[in-house]
């Protein structure tokens, strides 16, 4: 029997490595709990509306149905035995394993105040995405029907908690639904009233950032009408606002981009983790005492490596890629390869021909950093008719103001 290399989570770690064994002798099976691959850069579009989902997912189901040796399961991985060599899917099913690669990736991280998700939902899957557009489109809803004055302010207002590239996205998005997409379509309100509010604990923006850039993205976003509030703690919220120490804001749509911590799944491997609960690997990416599982990606902690390996999709897909490469040196008896980071640079986008960029040494905003994200996002978006459809819907984005993807499913939420 060929060797069975199980991989669970078909993320960029996930997919990267079941490519890497394309046509390898080995049996592949991919386990993810959804049955799409997400482009999770471009999740805030759907989530403000931009995009629709089938444009930044594909099924993975489809994407593998090319590669011969590899089988997909939809199904939730719950355990790891690894004395046993089996993976133990939600329902009790077993998949028994020679080689297995963990790439389960991240979860939402609330510090501990597990209460606020349900005022300030996160972005990480599609279904999130629907939830924020959704509460976002329906808030200006709502406003034009409210009569009281401080109750339309408070549905007026946006804030955004967590002044990472997503909490950056989300808030210049949000500008511009405010500021151009909705102008002229209300009768009671003008949405260009509407106060977006973007709060960050420390003291920059995009803190993984150089500070210049973080400087500059600080200016852009309040030039499309975002007010930063740096240095100020969240300390409570709930369904009517969000409270930092003393000070109160009123606003009805509360969006969390503060934290994020490993998968679950980590934990399930009885191995150490560090603080954020991600598997502490070797140099080979595999598991002390485990060299048959290697564990990918945003769930790896690998301090070290110096300078830190970034949280990003290049990082999960090099890794996943290496993991493909020690299995097959695995089977010639050759050498595991140690991983190394190639620095590819970051990118975030803030609006209208406005986004940041560093290149090594170069460091771009302004429309040369948006051209360049524009460039990167539709070169790396999995699938031809995907990048078709994301170039036609930002063409007319980009001359009309306009975003495709307002449609809510859902009937009149409270009102
Ligand atoms: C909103 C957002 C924006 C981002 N923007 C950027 C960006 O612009 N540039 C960039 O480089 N990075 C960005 N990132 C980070 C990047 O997406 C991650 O670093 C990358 O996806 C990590 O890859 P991964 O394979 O470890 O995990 P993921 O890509 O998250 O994949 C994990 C997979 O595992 C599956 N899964 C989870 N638990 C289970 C389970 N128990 N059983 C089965 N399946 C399971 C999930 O369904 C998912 O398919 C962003 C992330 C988010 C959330």
């Amino acid at each position: 029997m060929p060797t069975h290399v199980v991989i669970l989570g078909c993320g960029f770690g996930g997919l990267f490595a079941a490519r890497a064994l394309a046509g390898a002798p080995v049996r592949v099976t991919v386990v993810d709990r959804t049955n799409h691959h997400l482009f999770q850069p471009l999740l805030y579009q759907v989530a403000t509306a931009s995009l629709s989902a089938p444009a930044v997912a594909a099924p993975i189901r489809h994407i593998l149905a090319g590669q011969g040796n590899a089988t997909v399961i939809y199904g939730e991985a719950a355990r790891i035995d690894t004395a046993r060599r089996a993976v133990v899917l939600d329902g009790g099913d077993e998949i028994a394993y020679d080689r297995l690669i963990v790439a389960t990736g991240a979860a939402n991280n609330y510090f501990g105040n597990d209460a606020w998700a349900a005022h300030a939902p996160s972005l990480k899957t599609l279904e999130d995405a629907y939830e924020i557009r959704s509460r976002v489109l329906l808030a200006f809803e709502q406003a034009e029907r409210e009569a009281d004055a401080g109750g339309r302010a408070a549905l007026l207002t946006f804030v955004v908690i967590g002044a990472g590239a997503t909490g950056v996205e989300l808030a210049g998005a949000f500008a511009e639904i405010a500021r151009h997409t909705l102008h002229g379509e209300f009768r009671r309100i003008d949405p260009r009233n509407a106060r977006v509010v973007l709060v960050e604990g420390g003291e920059r923006v995009l803190p993984t950032y150089p500070p210049d850039l973080s400087e500059r993205a600080r200016r852009q976003l309040e030039r499309l009408g975002v007010t930063v509030w740096l240095g100020r703690r969240v300390t409570g919220i709930d369904a009517e606002g969000v409270q930092m120490g003393s000070d109160r804001l009123a606003a009805k749509t509360v969006v969390w981009a503060a934290g994020i911590a490993a998968s679950p799944l980590g934990a399930a491997l009885g191995v150490p983790l560090d603080a954020s609960g991600r598997v502490l690997v070797g140099e080979d990416l595999s598991l002390p005492g485990h060299p048959e599982v290697m564990v990918i990606g945003d769930l790896a902690a690998l301090p070290w490596h110096s300078p830190p390996v970034p949280g990003t999709a290049p990082a999960a897909k090099q890794m996943g890629r290496l993991a493909a490469l020690n299995i097959l040196n695995d089977l010639i008896e050759g050498e595991r390869k140690a991983f190394k980071y190639k620095d590819v640079g970051m990118l975030a986008t803030i609006g209208h021909n406005s986004a940041v960029a560093v290149l090594g040494r170069l460091h771009l905003s302004g429309y040369p950093a948006w051209l360049l994200w524009l460039l990167a996002h539709i070169f790396f978006l999995i699938g031809f008719r995907n990048r078709i459809m994301v170039l036609i819907d930002w063409a007319w984005a980009y001359w009309t103001f306009q975003r495709n993807a307002r449609i809510v499913l859902q009937s009149r939420r409270g009102i």
